[in-house]
């Protein structure tokens, strides 16, 4: 019996907690069960023999709740196909703990999802490294280097190992590909005499010899090129999972063995020496290129690890001074607090995000928001880690250093995302599962029936054995995660942030686009335009009584009243009790001091609908002056104390530059656009007409902006994209297939969306559905390419069209077919968007 402890979320009531008690216990293996709901966990007492916890952690997210897990990205070394990835995904699966496995075979890296405390790190890696992978040492025990770092050295011993191999390979078997051409072309008879013709039938001596001579030639290269494949086909083997490697190590192992025999044997007929030899130097060739092609996908996010300098001149106080004398110090990067003032010269990276706090410069901000002009920055102003300081000299203070920088997260998030499983590998995944038992078989089936229909042993042997080297799946594992990793490395750069492969992968389906107005199709930062006063209260009066209500609140209209009314140097009485009603207003209790001394006022500032839950009539003349503002375009906000309507405010936001390109760039594109706000209908209608916005709901409460969106996707257009500021539109953009939040800048609160815009600039709106079209029409290229190879050539190999010269070409194909895959993704990067 085993013992763990679920952490469980999205519970809000006790029958939550019994319905996840029952599922809990009604699964096989469970002895019991117990949910607390405050404490928002299960305990759980089962036979590990019948279940395990990543079964039960799907019992719980099946019945709709979810178990937040730990996370840890692992750098893998040996795998050399989907068929590895499988079996490392299996294995650590069944580790106790363990919910989720999932391998990126481009990035060679493990995401593992596991409940801290009842799994640990250690035992992952040696469990991987039990299956025959490594795990390099530094990422089990330095958590500073980040996995890229680690992976980036892993890969380049990589690339230098496969050189080696290949090179190896290659010197001896083209020699004897040469040699045994010459032969059958006649050439060697041509220089050396009749005795060397091309063979037919009974050998000469001649023959033997030269035999023996590509036997020498091609044994270097069994041994030394050859190692990798047998070595890792064996494992797989153990593992009861067959992988390419076994397809590679049969394929040429039986061409040697068959030509090993026939010299050895001293019998009759063809060597295939040097077809054996082939086969390994040209797959050693793709390989190599593979590898380096595979490092050059992930050069976005190498870029921008590249970003962070390595050391900052720390502003210190000299310790033997009396006087406040500083000095500046180069600090290694590791070594910077908060708190720590940092000099930045023209030309050098900024350190760590912080406020500026000495000095003017412009900087520029591109690598982290993709927007390429420069921003002024002087005293006050927001710095951030990795951007390069232009013109002048900067002072800044650390505010967040190393792994808390907003550059940090970004690469982790990257990073998290390119490992992330597209829905759409699923599909290669199972079917790379099933390839190589059947390669197997096909080629078991060719060898007999050429036996039984043409008893060529010889023919029989050598077209079996093009079958195993044709028919790799290489190209089948890669046609995904490489699209995926260099589409997201893209998007990085051009402040573009996917949360995960899901979201790439649905971004590209997207058919509605629904904006939120006020803050994202408008610049948030509206301005008043007119203060009306209904009665005896004098209009300064109204706009003061607003800005005491609206002090404590965050909503642009409320920033407005307050900064208005303080730059018209109005009293702004100090507030008591304060309430926020989303979508309405605000209401507060206030002491007047100006208008009647010390008495308690209640003020409630908002629009109609505010005004009717707090029972404030709104007369004629009123109604009026509000619709006149309303015809304006304006947002109104009204005023009212103790329950009567003293005045409205008329305010009006600027739209965005770029909001109607970005309008008329979606319907370009067929896509069909909404606009969601809590605005009165007549300033949407009014904003909407300028955009040309296709559909306009008006007077939605926040809350039920998810319902309007959940509108949206049943209308039969799509998958829906939300785009909000993330902060109030939350529960809108969870609704949506895809909420993009807009303008996070430096705060990256990227969990809510599934694109996050670095840049506050909409036409990342755009770039992102078009960067996710191009990725998705990438890996659908891909794959139609890796299944059409294979679909094409297993039967051109089984029927021997390519003669005794099958397996050599089967083995430039099948590396072809990789390297087409990683090269079409590749031109990804240079894609325009
Ligand atoms: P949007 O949907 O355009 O982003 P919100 O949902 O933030 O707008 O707000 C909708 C409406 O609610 C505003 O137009 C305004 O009338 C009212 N409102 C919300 N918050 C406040 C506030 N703090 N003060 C006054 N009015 C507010
Ligand atoms: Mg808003």
């Amino acid at each position: 019996m085993s013992a763990i402890e679920l952490p469980i979320t999205g519970m809000t009531c006790a029958n939550c907690a019994n319905t996840i008690e029952r599922v809990l216990r009604k699964t096989p293996g469970v002895t019991d069960a117990s949910v607390n709901l405050a404490g928002e966990r299960a305990s759980v007492t089962f036979d590990p023999a019948q279940t395990s916890a990543a079964q039960l952690i799907e019992r719980v997210r099946a019945a709709g709740y979810d178990v937040p897990l730990a996370r840890v990205e692992l750098p893998v070394v040996g795998m050399t196909c989907a068929n590895c990835a499988h079996t490392i995904e299996r294995i650590v699966k069944q580790l106790p703990g363990v919910a989720e496995a999932s391998v990126n075979l481009a990035s060679e890296r493990l995401s593992v999802g596991y409940l801290p405390g009842a799994a640990s790190i250690a035992e992952v890696v040696a469990a991987i490294r039990r299956a025959g992978y490594d795990v390099p040492t530094q990422a089990t025990t330095a958590d500073r280097a980040s996995p890229s770092e680690v992976v980036r050295t892993a890969h380049r011993a990589e690339i230098a190992d496969r050189r080696r191999r290949m090179v190896v390979g290659l010197i001896f078997a083209l020699p004897a590909f040469t040699l045994s051409m010459s032969r059958d072309l006649g050439l060697l008879a041509a220089l050396f005499g009749p005795h060397f013709a091309p063979m037919a039938g009974h050998r000469m001596p001649e023959h033997i010899a030269v035999d023996w001579i590509l036997f020498a030639l091609t044994l270097p290269v069994q041994v030394y090129t050859g190692w990798p494949y047998y070595r890792h086909g064996y494992r797989a083997l153990r593992n009861g999972a067959p992988n390419m490697d076994v397809l590679i190590a049969l394929g040429s192992s039986v061409a040697f063995g068959y030509s090993a025999l026939v010299l050895l044997g001293g019998g009759d007929g063809h060597v295939y020496f040097e077809t054996a030899a082939m086969i390994l130097a040209l797959i050693s060739v793709g390989k190599y290129l593979e590898a380096r092609a595979k490092g050059r996908a992930g050069a976005a996010i190498e870029r921008l690890i590249g970003l962070t300098p390595k050391t900052a001149r720390v502003l210190r106080r000299r310790d033997s001074a009396q006087n406040d004398t500083y000095e500046e110090i180069e600090t290694p990067i590791e070594h910077i607090a908060i708190g720590d003032v940092i000099v930045a010269r023209p030309g050098e990276r900024i350190a760590a995000d912080g406020v500026v706090v000495a000095g003017r410069s412009a900087v520029d901000e591109s690598p982290i928001t993709g927007e390429s002009v420069p921003r002024d920055k002087q005293p006050g102003d927001p710095v951030t880690a990795g951007t390069l300081n232009k013109e002048g000299v900067l002072r800044y203070e650390a505010a967040r250093v190393g792994k808390d920088t907003t550059l940090a997260q970004v690469i982790r998030l990257v990073e998290q995302a390119q490992g992330s499983k597209a829905p759409i590998q699923t599909l290669a995944d199972r079917i790379s599962a099933v390839f190589v038992p059947t390669v197997l078989a096909i080629a078991v089936l060719t060898l007999a029936a050429w036996l039984l229909l043409s008893s060529d042993f010889e023919r029989a042997v050598i077209n079996a054995v093009a079958v195993l080297v044709i028919a790799c799946p290489c190209a089948l594992g890669l046609a995904t995660p490489t699209a995926i990793m260099v589409g997201m490395g893209k998007g990085a750069e051009l402040g573009i942030l996917f949360r995960n492969s899901a979201a790439l992968e649905q971004a590209a389906r997207v058919g509605v686009v629904a904006f939120d107005k006020t803050g994202t199709l408008t610049q948030g930062k509206p301005a008043v335009t007119e203060v009306l006063s209904f009665g005896d209260v004098k209009a300064e009066s109204v706009l003061a009584l607003a800005a005491s209500a609206e002090w404590n609140s965050e909503h642009p209209l409320a920033r407005t009243v307050v900064e208005t009314a303080e730059a018209r140097r109005l009293p702004i009485a100090p507030v008591g009790r304060f309430q926020a009603l989303p979508g309405r207003g605000v209401t507060a209790t206030t002491t007047n001091g100006s208008a009647s001394g010390a008495a308690q006022h209640l003020v409630a500032a908002g629009n109609l609908k505010l005004m009717q839950t707090q029972g404030v009539a709104v007369d004629a003349q009123a109604s009026q002056g509000i619709a006149q503002l309303q015809a304006k375009g304006r947002t109104v906000m009204l005023v009212a104390m103790d329950g009567r309507l003293i005045g409205a405010i008329g305010l009006m936001d600027t739209l965005r530059p770029e909001a109607q390109a970005c309008i008329a760039e979606l319907k370009r594109r067929g896509i069909f656009t909404a606009m969601l706000t809590g605005d009165n209908a007549r300033a949407a209608q009014a904003v909407a007409h300028d955009l040309g916005v296709d559909e306009v709901v008006a007077e939605v409460l926040p809350a039920d902006k998810a319902t309007q969106v959940a509108a949206l996707q049943t209308s039969g257009r799509g998958a829906v994209a939300m785009v909000g500021d993330g902060i109030n539109d939350a529960p809108a953009l969870a609704q949506a297939d895809i909420g993009i939040a807009i303008g996070a800048g430096a705060d990256v609160a990227i969990e809510a969306a599934d694109i996050t815009l670095m840049r506050s600039d909409l036409r990342g709106v755009v770039q992102a559905i078009d960067l996710a079209r191009l990725t998705a029409r990438g890996i659908r290229q891909n794959l139609f390419w890796a299944f059409f190879y294979n679909a094409l050539l297993i039967p051109a190999a089984a029927l021997g069209i390519f003669q005794q010269y099958g397996p050599i070409l089967a083995a430039g194909a099948m590396a072809f077919s990789s390297l087409f895959v990683i090269g079409n993704s590749l031109r990804l990067r240079r894609a325009r968007v």
